[in-house]
């Protein structure tokens, strides 16, 4: 129905934009076949429309040392793309706000085996207790559980043409990675995280 010789990156700027957007509507319309037309991710879209109605929300709070302290109702964090630019390096920014995903082996936890918890690099909430870490062998660091259930959120992405798991910090909806079922016991789970989206706390 249309021709798949035609020659994109040859068109004009208006005319390539049009074409695209055409075939989007064409094939979303055959059955959602062309996600890679969409830079922006489904995620991120869902990040975006709950960042701009400020809320509460019930996280479990933690000491430094790993101790469960209480459940709170907080404001969620919302800051704006440069707040958060300036708060945060290039790799966080573009991690935890844009949903980018750091090279494996890349990053400064994948290897850690110090006990202690992992706090969100935005706005310090507690999200995962090393006593859940696990060797997965990716080349970021895995978990098999949250520190708490509420402390994260979790969003059907279906980016890339893949259908996966996106975790969000439930606090400042900073995301954090994906969630695969392929985990150790006793979830079977495995949170597959940035680095770049947490901070260590050494317990001492
Ligand atoms: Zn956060």
């Amino acid at each position: 129905m249309f021709d798949s010789n035609l020659d994109r990156e040859a068109a004009p700027e208006g005319t390539n934009l049009r074409r695209r957007l055409f075939l989007a509507s064409a094939a979303a319309a055959l059955g959602g076949l062309a996600l890679w037309q969409w830079k922006k991710p489904t995620v991120l879209e869902a990040a975006t429309a709950a960042a701009t109605e400020p809320k509460e929300v019930k996280v479990m709070s933690f000491s430094d040392s790993g101790q469960r302290l209480k459940q709170v109702r907080i404001a969620k964090v919302v800051k704006t793309e440069e707040e958060w630019r300036k708060q945060l390096s290039g790799n966080a920014f573009d991690i935890t706000r844009h949903a980018d995903t750091e090279i494996a082996f890349s990053g400064k936890y994948w290897n850690l085996h110090d006990k202690g918890i992992y706090r969100c690099i935005c706005c310090d909430n507690a999200l995962f207790d090393s006593a859940t870490k696990f060797e997965s062998g990716t080349g970021w660091p895995s978990f098999w559980a949250p520190i708490a259930a509420e402390n994260v959120t979790e969003i059907r992405d279906r980016t890339f043409g893949m259908v996966r798991t996106a975790v969000a910090c439930t606090e400042c909806d900073a995301h954090l990675g994906h969630v695969f079922d392929d985990g150790p016991e006793p979830t079977h789970l495995r949170y597959c995280m940035n680095s770049a989206s947490l901070r260590f706390v050494k317990q001492v």
